[in-house]
């Protein structure tokens, strides 16, 4: 049984002040909610105050980015050894990294190396653009970005992968459920092919895309979606709460009915 998460990518928002001002918000509630891994990844300057807010509780601390060299003359960037300190998982490839900041599949590849290297836990994120999905390319492009992304790495235990489509992602216009289920179920049928039906099954794949509390449970109750990666609506307590109590509740049915399979691999 895969443990269901829901990670927060606050972008480039929140101060410091601002930041402690949320997660104190959120944690009394989240701590309360085991069935659920939940992640907050807050700019990196908050990352070591956030820590130490987060001592002794259950929620997880990420990053949204990581250079992959370890140390050196690269002004401004921030290394595996730096992040290996602070917080346990790291966002990779995330398409505003692809779009704005030119990330090729290669440097993906390098960086999700580098954080496996440290004992960093990547969220690796891959996606189509609105023009390939339009023209039926969903399946080719996801494919070829995680042939580039995942070379010559054997082992997945300690990656998630996020598809978020990148038509959906801050716009409002989610995929449906039954769409980001079928192109996960791709994924998955993908990596079985690549690595084993074992590893395959044991991979968490999330959603992401303007996920919000009003939309999560569609996204939460499909067979091959195990959370989400929720960004504008992880900077409001209230609608972050909402979408991992969710999870919570309908997780925690769907394993007491054991409705939840590995249904894709066959
Ligand atoms: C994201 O930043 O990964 C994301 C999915 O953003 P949003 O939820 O705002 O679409």
């Amino acid at each position: 049984m895969r443990v269901p998460m829901i990670a927060g990518n606050w972008k480039m928002n929140t101060t410091v002040s601002e930041a402690t001002k949320l997660v104190n918000e959120m944690r009394p509630v989240l701590d309360e909610i085991d069935n659920v891994e939940k992640v907050l990844c807050p700019p990196f300057i908050s990352l070591a105050a956030v820590k130490e807010l987060l001592k002794g509780s259950s929620i997880k601390l990420g990053a949204q980015n990581i250079y992959f060299e370890e140390r050196g003359a690269y002004t401004g960037e921030i290394s595996p050894l730096m992040l290996a300190d602070l917080c346990e998982f790291v966002i990779i490839g995330h398409s505003e990294r692809r779009q704005y900041f030119s990330e090729t599949g290669e440097i993906v590849n390098k960086k999700v190396q580098a954080a496996l290297r440290v004992g960093l836990k990547p969220i690796l994120c891959i996606g189509e653009r609105l023009e390939e999905n339009e023209s039926g390319r969903t399946e080719e492009v996801v494919t070829e970005q995680l042939r580039s992304s995942l070379a010559g790495i054997d082992y997945l235990s300690d990656l998630v992968i996020a598809y978020e489509p990148v038509w959906a992602i801050g716009t409002g216009k989610a995929a449906t459920g039954e769409q980001a289920n079928e192109t996960i179920g791709l994924i998955r049928r993908n990596i079985a092919r690549s690595y084993n039906k074992e590893i395959a099954q044991d991979l968490r794949i999330l959603y992401g895309g303007s996920v919000t509390a009003a939309n999560a449970a569609e996204f939460i109750s499909q067979p091959e979606i195990d959370g989400a990666l929720v960004g504008g609506a992880s900077l409001n307590a209230t609608e972050f709460l909402s979408i991992v109590k969710q999870t919570s509740e309908i997780r925690g049915y769907i394993s007491k009915e054991s409705k939840r399979g590995f249904a894709s691999l066959t």
